[in-house]
């Protein structure tokens, strides 16, 4: 595409805010809108550990991989110190089993992954009394796999610098909801209560949103909302180089500098886009934590988030052009990995723009699949 050509982005969670940092890097003449209500980025838990999933999908895991190699590239094109910084850092991932036996089953699958996969970093089964040195908060006779590799992102934070800096790069940014509008010549534009504005491209990074934008221009959308809480605690301690710990089937535990300790999240299939905090969610939450760490239930409760996940029926992502809509583009689906996933794939909405070779084959996460045309009425 032309650079003097215009590109709304609809969206600043994760996806939109790299793609619209991306683009105007590139010079690219970018509009970005975003409500902002529900956005699952700034509510993420921020765990970035793809490699000791056992989720059997291959095409999630090369994305989730490659999504993972990928931050310390994004990171640098920000000018962060990817080794030292509030917003990522390679902390390490505790990740417990329910025996001993799984555990040693879980380390080949790591080990067999690091082949292809040098991000994962040192592998070491930790026995108790090492997994207390790393994180003296808990309090556990289980051993640990440790994977050095393993990091935590600061979803909000990111998605500021990530926007601050596509704003310095001459984009636009409004906070409204904006209204997809289709014109009989297979244009787009894009209206919100103050005004309407044609775009040469859209691109649509709206979450789990995506049916609502999509819809009532005549497109049925595979998309269901799943919401997740999570809570913030304060403890009066130095965090910063604390692992993050995943227990088996319990609350992950994800430590984030200056005494910020993230307990989280739930996975609720049945309340759609409900972005109440439910106190009974978050004690139980709390209490399944405080199994591993006792001393966090005495901690301070700083705030609790809500947002809403993005979920195809069958689990996947996916990424690209709209069929038979040229220049209209897509990214949703990215569940419970989208902050892992979700900068590769603005990378690679930005080379499909720039009719570049894409990182990963793009027919892996076929829109097609998701987005049917049903009518034009619009
Ligand atoms: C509680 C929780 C914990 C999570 N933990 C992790 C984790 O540890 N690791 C991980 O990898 N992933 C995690 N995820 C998943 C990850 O956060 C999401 O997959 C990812 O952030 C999705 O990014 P997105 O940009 O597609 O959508 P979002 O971040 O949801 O952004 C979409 C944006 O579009 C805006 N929008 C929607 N419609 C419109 C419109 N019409 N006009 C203007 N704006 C609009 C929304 O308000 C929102 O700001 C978690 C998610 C949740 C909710």
């Amino acid at each position: 595409m032309n650079k003097k050509e215009s590109i709304a982005i609809v969206g600043a969670g994760i996806v939109g805010a790299t793609t619209a940092f991306y683009l105007s890097s590139e010079g690219y003449d970018v509009t970005i809108y975003d409500e902002g209500t529900g956005q699952a980025t700034s509510a993420a838990a921020g765990i970035i550990c793809p490699w000791l999933s056992q989720r059997r999908n291959k095409k999630w895991y090369q994305l989730a991989a490659a999504g993972a190699a990928f931050y310390p590239t994004l990171l640098h094109d920000l000018n962060e110190d990817a080794a030292d910084s509030d917003i990522y850092r390679q902390v390490g991932t505790l990740v417990f089993k329910k025996s001993p036996e799984l555990l040693t089953k879980l380390e080949k699958i790591a080990l067999k992954r690091r082949e292809l996969a040098p991000e994962i970093g040192e592998l070491a089964i930790l026995s108790p009394a090492e997994i207390k040195t790393k994180l003296p908060l808990i309090e556990t006779n289980q051993s640990a796999l440790f994977a050095s590799g393993g990091a935590r992102v600061d979803g909000s934070l990111l998605t500021r610098k990530l926007l601050d800096t596509a704003i310095l790069n001459g984009a636009e940014y409004l906070n409204e909801k904006a209204q997809l509008i289709s014109s009989n010549n297979g244009t787009y534009s894009i209206s919100t209560t103050k005004e309407t504005q044609p775009f040469s491209a859209v691109i649509l990074a709206v979450g789990a949103w995506l049916p609502e934008i999509l819809e009532p221009l005549g497109f049925s959308v595979d998309i269901r909302p799943q919401k997740g809480q999570l809570v913030y605690l304060e403890v009066a301690k130095e965090t910063k180089d604390w692992p993050v710990v995943m227990p088996d089937g319990e609350k992950d535990i994800i430590p984030f500098p200056n005494g910020r300790i993230v307990v989280g999240a739930t996975h609720e299939n049945d309340e759609g886009y409900d972005l109440t905090l439910t106190e009974e969610k978050l004690t139980a939450m709390l209490n399944e934590a405080s199994n591993f760490a006792p001393s966090l239930a005495k901690a301070k409760i700083k705030e609790a988030r809500v947002g809403t996940r993005a979920f195809t029926s069958d689990f996947a992502p996916f990424f690209g052009e709209v069929p038979q809509s040229p220049k209209l583009y897509v990214a949703s689906g990215l569940g419970s990995s989208g902050l892992t996933s979700g900068p590769i794939i603005a990378r690679m909405l930005t080379q499909l723009i720039m009719d570049k070779p894409t990182d990963l084959p793009i027919s892996d996460y076929p829109v097609a699949r998701y987005i049917k045309k049903i009518a034009r009425n619009s």
